[in-house]
């Protein structure tokens, strides 16, 4: 297949990422918050602070609220992100944002080097393209390893996923046990519609990233997402040659 037409940019105005701040919106938006910092602060009672609770930031819209939750809350919670080495420019300007609007310095890992230009010279810059192996060898790389290193001797740790997002997420629940990495996960967001998602993103004037606007609902690294249409799924310019109920990069297996 080819995936030569990724991160196209067609047109701004995405009109998801403004919608109609009504009562009943700011009163569901207000109710689900009010819930994500109980869950947070409990989960910090529960295993403690410094070095025992994460959160995984991708800097996707649900990312931007949980940072802008936690950071107003003042919580003993580490953020961390990855960066895979392909993300998009957008991203990057988005992190430097971030930085300047929290005060704060992110913390990234990024993925072993020597590992990288192993596969890249015995597959292809774009080796992902070519086949379900080869992508999952490259988010093994650049993605699944680094979260081990990100997660190791951590008790719990936090996502922005919404079981609304895609096929591979009906049913998540708020707090799980993540077999593959050991630890409890927590996903604050779950219940969240894509509404309730923007109107806090408004509300609260938290910084986004400009591909949003674009049409951009799922933002991964930029050879393997693209816009997606009005109507289509939120996760379908993620990965878009492949089986929808199967693609995921293995940061969110199901045990
Ligand atoms: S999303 Fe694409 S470029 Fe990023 S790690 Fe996975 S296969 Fe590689």
């Amino acid at each position: 297949m080819s995936g030569s037409v990724s991160m196209l940019r067609p047109r701004a105005g995405n009109p998801a990422t403004r919608p109609e701040l009504t009562d009943a919106l700011r009163a569901s938006v207000e109710q689900k918050a009010t819930a994500a910092r109980e869950l947070l602060t409990a989960t910090v009672a529960e295993f403690g602070g410094d070095g025992a609770v994460t959160f995984a930031n991708s800097f996707g819209a649900e990312d931007m609220v949980l940072t802008e939750l936690i950071l107003r809350l003042g919580l003993p919670i580490e953020i961390f992100s990855l960066d895979t080495g392909r993300l998009p420019g957008e991203t990057y300007d988005l992190m430097s944002r971030v930085e300047k609007h929290y005060d704060t310095r992110l913390k990234i890992y990024f993925p072993d080097a020597a590992a990288v230009e192993a596969y890249v010279r015995g597959e292809g810059i774009n080796a992902f393209y070519e086949s379900i192996d080869l992508r999952k060898r490259c988010c093994q790389i650049r993605k699944v390893e680094p979260l081990r290193r990100a997660l190791s001797g951590m008790q719990a740790w936090i996502t922005g996923l919404r079981a609304a997002q895609s096929t591979t997420r009906t049913g998540l629940p708020a707090r799980e046990f993540d077999e593959g990495n050991g630890l409890v996960k927590l996903n604050p967001l779950t219940d969240w519609s894509e509404n309730e998602v923007w109107a806090f993103i408004r509300i609260h004037e938290v910084p986004y990233s400009d591909l949003h606007d674009q049409f951009y609902p799922s933002i991964g690294c930029a050879p393997c997402t693209r816009a997606i249409a009005v109507g289509e799924d939120v996760r379908a310019g993620r990965w878009w040659w492949e089986d929808p109920t199967l693609k995921e990069c293995g940061l969110h297996v199901k045990g």
